[in-house]
């Protein structure tokens, strides 16, 4: 079968959008079986694997099953009809695209005769405003490509063409959506996620991995990294008051995340933020928390209410998952009010043995790639 892919923001791309192009195509050979090659204006695509696993890589407009015929008239004439011969309909209209701009036929002249060999031949009646079908025609250099349907893909661009980030995933709602929105805009996204295994034991984690396995239908592969956090909290329980203990747990995460992305070589870490939506996420807490890395922080759901991170989480698929109750580490052992306008002065007088604390856990950790 035949599948022709059309990219979205790549066509935007001047002289790199060969290297745009060749990384989507190694993205979509790492989800599907086939056989791919480029056509201007198309990936062609040749599998007989299930196609629908090309709606979630990034980079991809729609896509769309299609007939190959050669640039031949005859030949695209057999093939329309070949392509209505199981529908039924009424009425119908041809789109023709021309993507070989020499081709000897403008679109209106081909949609003209492609119309009529169905009239004549099918005895159907072309209406151009209402109509039961849609002829899709996109002539290429060697090869026109047919077809009726249109499947939306993710859009945004290839997994990968940006570099690579760390992101913080948490077991919510929150920063699935936000490592998803990273990978749509071009980025290979590594997890990290902190555990309290003395808190837990191991039900967070089956919870993780079914996010980082839902996660990775986005870009092909899925690599973990799984801190344990159960030296650094009790530490810092002992030391820090009840009112700072999340934003001071979230400092030792952002450093710990940092020497992960030096580690993995890549730029930037990413969290599922969302400003003022807990208490941890003031402004002021923010600061408190993300200034104790050098590096650049994102959080792509900075300006997103909840009610639209829901909308996208169940879009995506993790939404099933996030809901499943557990215990984050975060909320383990902290104030019934945690402090919404934490000082970084406040914070530095409980940073006690930071090195020896971020070392000793780094030690322990585990990574799993493709586990899932
Ligand atoms: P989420 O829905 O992503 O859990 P949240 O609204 O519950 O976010 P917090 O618990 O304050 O908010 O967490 C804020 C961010 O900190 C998360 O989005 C995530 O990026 C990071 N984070 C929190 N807990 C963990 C964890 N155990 N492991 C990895 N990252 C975490
Ligand atoms: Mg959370």
């Amino acid at each position: 079968m035949k599948v022709i892919v059309h990219y979205d923001e790549i066509g935007l791309k001047g002289k790199n959008r060969g290297k745009f192009e060749d990384r989507l195509v190694s993205n979509i050979k790492k989800v599907v079986k086939c056989q791919v090659r480029k056509e201007y204006g198309y990936i062609v695509v040749d599998t007989e694997d299930d196609v629908s696993k090309l709606s979630k890589i990034p980079g991809i407009a729609f896509y769309a099953k299609a007939l190959e015929s050669s640039l031949e008239l005859d030949d695209i004439k057999v093939k329309v009809l070949e392509l209505l011969k199981n529908e039924e309909f009424e009425s119908f209209r041809i789109r023709t695209v021309r993507h070989n701009k020499q081709y000897s036929l403008t679109s209106p002249e081909l949609d003209k005769v492609l119309g009529s060999e169905v009239v004549t031949k099918l005895n159907k009646k072309v209406s151009l405003k209402e109509f039961d079908r849609q002829v899709y025609v996109g002539v290429c250099n060697k090869n026109c490509y047919l077809y009726l349907e249109k499947v939306k893909g993710v859009g945004g661009l290839p997994v990968g063409t940006a570099g690579k980030v760390v992101s913080l995933l948490s077991g919510g709602l929150d920063s699935p959506v936000a490592s998803y929105l990273m990978m749509k805009r071009g980025c290979e996204v590594v997890f990290v996620h902190f555990v309290n295994y003395s808190q837990n034991k191991g039900s967070v984690l089956g919870k993780i991995e079914k996010l980082v396995e839902k996660l990775k239908e986005f870009q092909g592969y899925g690599k973990l990294y799984v801190v344990p956090f159960d030296d650094i909290q009790k530490e810092l329980i002992l030391k820090v008051k009840a009112d700072y203990r999340m934003v001071m747990y979230r400092r030792f995460m952002m450093r710990i995340a940092e020497e992960i992305m030096k580690k993995e070589k890549a730029l930037g870490l990413v969290t599922g933020d969302s400003l003022a939506q807990v208490a941890s996420q003031t402004l002021e807490n923010l600061d408190c928390v993300y200034s104790v890395v050098s590096s650049n922080v994102y959080s792509p759901l900075i300006g997103m209410n909840k009610q639209e991170v829901v909308s996208l989480a169940k879009q995506i698929g993790t939404y099933d998952i996030s809901i499943i109750p557990y215990g984050d580490c975060c909320s383990f052992f902290i104030a019934k009010h945690p402090v919404t306008k934490g000082k970084k002065e406040d914070c530095e007088k409980f940073d006690l043995d930071v090195d020896g604390l971020v070392k000793g856990v780094l030690e322990k950790m585990n990574t799993f790639i493709n586990k899932f």
